[in-house]
């Protein structure tokens, strides 16, 4: 799916069958007005400063221009077909049928030379679509600027993400959801913007050439350096590393878990396990920097495992693992304390999807799958290969998860080495007392992070530091006074001073705290802050705050930004009283 012939007439609305994507053109705009743009976006593409000032480069992201001609030719862009499954409850799911993507034309790829990374590059809210239903292919800048900070803002923090350009308001574009809003289109790239649900679609069709030609493309398109991957390997009969056989240039290892010995697992089956671990790696990141997706259906998991399609995300303010942002989310289902069961749910999908090409290992190559099939008999033998397949990988899931989630949790705490009693003894009781006094996730790092070792020596002035963690209007959380608050907090410092004790012995303690800060963001694009921007750019047409606050999320473990100062300190400070874990609604 990466070459593009000549386009076609844009399409109405309609079912594909037996393809992937359709040539569409963005849909032209008047006056379109470049409101920001990432400088750290430009650079991984390999832009240089300035060109965002070009006519090119604005035409582009408003979707005015292609390059593509009927003369020369070129890339025509195009918009890719992908269904969705939702989990309704943990066993039983619901299949959404065709549902995108309805407002995402990508305009083509691009390398940047120094790295050699390859982007897609794509325009949300440029029109319609032949996957647009009975919808407007059209995007509010209420969302988009949500979708263009929290994009940049993940990366940022090192977390896997799809990111964003640009952001555009189509100020001619009245956009119709409870009320009549401004349009907006977000240019946005990726890695892959393949999802769980473009292997469902083709799975609900039954359609198993297509299922194979995809992931065939994935393995030797997407993720590079597999082409010269053999087919099928014989993990070493030891048990030993297969990290040989993999592309070291990329980082692709087998090795955390290892299949059993002498056993043979083709590239679909590593291709499927390396989805996987991306995945459980990037909700390790979520959960430990208290990040929720808010919609976490299959055509919202990535296969690349990036972070994607922004709706109504959140950083947790309070910590509450029943947090859910998405005001629809009755059942919780897109709540913290779900996402790593609910991203697996979605994995087991994406196994499902895969199935005979995980099961057959070297038993079945290209020619025969496609051309002669496999038989009944066959066809199930393998499925239930890959029942067993899928299975083991969850426990790899797991594995993966934890581990991620513990080098993560004990970063962010300032530890060098990792105990096995750090899970029950630090972060448990951490989250257990944050969740009690209902503290602020994310600032409890940051201000233990300043915390001076020689400050929290005593039990006196362990109580006062104590107080600090505490939100501005003093302590909260049902049935707490303030001495029992202090007193549980303190107890905790104690543990937590004897392991920084231990594993930073004879080493400096304000490298300590800069190593901490690096990890600890200071700021974070949180619901409140989002829903200012919002608020003053619609309202008082303020357009500085936006590019004001892309340069704290581009740079969150900063002290300061050199910006106005009491702004950065108002939004870097304790969320105010009512405006802590706001929901957001669907409407886009
Ligand atoms: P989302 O909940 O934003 O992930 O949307 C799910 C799918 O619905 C997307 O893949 C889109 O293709 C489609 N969609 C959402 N909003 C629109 C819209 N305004 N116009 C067309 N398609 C849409
Ligand atoms: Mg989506
Ligand atoms: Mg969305």
């Amino acid at each position: 799916a990466s070459s593009h012939n000549a386009p076609r007439e844009s399409l109405g609305p309609r079912l594909v069958k037996g393809a992937m994507y359709t040539y569409v053109r963005p849909e032209p705009s008047e006056e379109p007005e470049l409101l920001s743009v990432s400088p750290k976006a430009m650079e991984d593409l390999g832009l240089q400063t300035g060109e965002e000032k070009s006519a090119d480069f604005r035409g582009l992201v408003a979707g005015n221009k292609i390059f593509w001609s009927e003369e020369e030719g070129g890339v025509y862009p195009w918009a890719q077909c992908y269904g969705g499954m939702l989990v309704l409850i943990m066993c039983s799911g619901s299949w959404a049928g065709q549902l995108g993507d309805g407002r995402a034309i990508s305009l083509f790829e691009l390398i940047n030379p120094a790295t050699g990374i390859r982007y897609e590059l794509q325009l949300k809210g440029a029109g319609r679509t032949p996957y647009s239903r009975f919808a407007d292919g059209k995007a509010v800048l209420r969302s988009s600027i949500r979708e263009y900070v929290v994009s940049e803002a993940l990366n940022a923090l090192g977390i896997p993400t799809t990111r964003a350009l640009s952001l555009t308001l189509l100020p001619h574009s009245k956009v119709l959801r409870e009320r009549t809003e401004p349009g907006a289109i977000v240019a946005r790239f990726a890695e892959s913007w393949l999802r769980i649900g473009s292997f469902d679609i083709l799975h609900s069709r039954n359609d198993r050439n297509l299922i194979r030609k995809l992931a065939t493309f994935v393995a030797e398109d997407v993720f590079p350096g597999w082409e010269s991957l053999p087919s099928v390997v014989r993990l070493p009969k030891d048990g030993g590393s297969t990290d040989d056989v993999n592309n070291p240039a990329r980082g692709v290892k087998f090795s955390e878990i290892q299949g059993e010995a002498g056993q043979e697992e083709n590239r679909f089956t590593r291709l499927y396990r390396e989805i996987v671990r991306r995945n459980a790696k990037t909700v390790a990141a979520w959960q430990a920097y208290g990040f929720m997706n808010g919609v976490l259906n299959t055509d919202n998991t990535s296969i690349y495992g990036l972070s994607l399609d922004y709706g109504p995300f959140a950083f947790m303010d309070n910590f509450d693992p029943s947090y859910t942002p998405n005001h629809d989310d009755h059942f919780l289902r897109y709540s913290y304390k779900n996402q790593a069961s609910i991203i697996w749910w979605n994995l087991v999908r994406l196994g499902e999807s895969f199935g005979e090409l995980i099961g057959a290992a070297d038993k079945v190559d290209d020619e025969t799958f496609i051309e002669k099939g496999v038989t009944e008999e066959f066809g199930k033998v393998l499925v239930e290969r890959a029942e067993t397949l899928i299975g083991r990988v969850g426990e790899e899931y797991k594995a993966v998860f934890f581990n991620e989630y513990k080098r993560l949790m004990g970063q962010r705490l300032g530890l060098l080495t990792s105990k096995e009693s750090d899970f029950e003894k630090l972060f448990s009781d951490l989250l257990d007392t944050m969740e009690n006094l209902e503290l602020d996730y994310n600032r409890f790092f940051r201000r233990l992070s300043e915390i001076e070792i020689e400050t929290i020596e005593t039990e006196e002035q362990r109580l006062d530091v104590a107080r600090t963690f505490f939100h501005h209007e003093g302590v909260s959380g049902i049935g707490n006074t303030e001495e029992s608050a202090k007193k549980r907090i303190a107890e905790w410092i104690v543990a937590w001073r004897s392991r920084i004790l231990e594993d930073w012995e004879g080493k400096s303690h304000e490298n300590r705290q800069s190593m901490m800060k690096a990890v600890n963001p200071k700021f974070l694009p949180r619901s409140w802050i989002l829903d200012e921007i919002i608020e003053r750019m619609e309202k008082k047409g303020d357009r500085e705050i936006l590019d004001r606050v892309m340069t704290m999320a581009l740079d969150p473990f900063k002290d300061n930004w050199g910006l106005d100062r009491e702004e950065e300190e108002r939004f870097c400070g304790d969320v105010p009283r009512y405006k802590r874990a706001m929901m957001c609604s669907c409407s886009s």
